[in-house]
């Protein structure tokens, strides 16, 4: 199997798992650009928002119910916090497998 974040929800390879169940997981990113960054990752293989479809709207707006939830368990809710879905090459998307990142402590460039 290719694909880096198929491996790790198969825990094939490792990460820092933050949240998972049974079509989301969530776990940091090897390469932080912000004191809190996770990725949100649906289980399902989907490689990028243009891929999509209506099937995918649960686990979709589940995500934003997670991010909710870290939120509040991270106390971040009254700072703010970043959410980037990256689409395609141009859009800066290098992982070919859906995911939503959540950055807190983000400093602009
Ligand atoms: P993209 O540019 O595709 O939106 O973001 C991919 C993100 O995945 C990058 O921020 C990168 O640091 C992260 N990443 C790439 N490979 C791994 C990995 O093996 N483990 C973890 N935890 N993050 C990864
Ligand atoms: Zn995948």
């Amino acid at each position: 199997m290719a694909c880096i974040f198929c491996q790790i929800i198969e825990k094939t390879i490792p990460a820092d798992v933050v949240h998972e169940d049974d079509d989301l997981i969530v776990f940091k990113d090897i390469n932080p650009k912000g004191a809190i960054h996770v990725l949100l990752v649906p289980k399902a293989h989907i490689e990028t928002v243009n891929d999509l479809e209506t099937h995918h709207i649960p686990v979709m707006g589940h995500m934003f119910e997670v991010v909710q939830q870290l939120a509040a368990k991270w106390k971040i809710v009254e700072q703010g916090y970043r959410l980037t879905l990256n689409v395609g090459r141009g859009g800066g998307q290098e992982v070919d497998h859906i995911h939503m990142h959540m950055v807190s402590g983000w400093t602009r460039r």
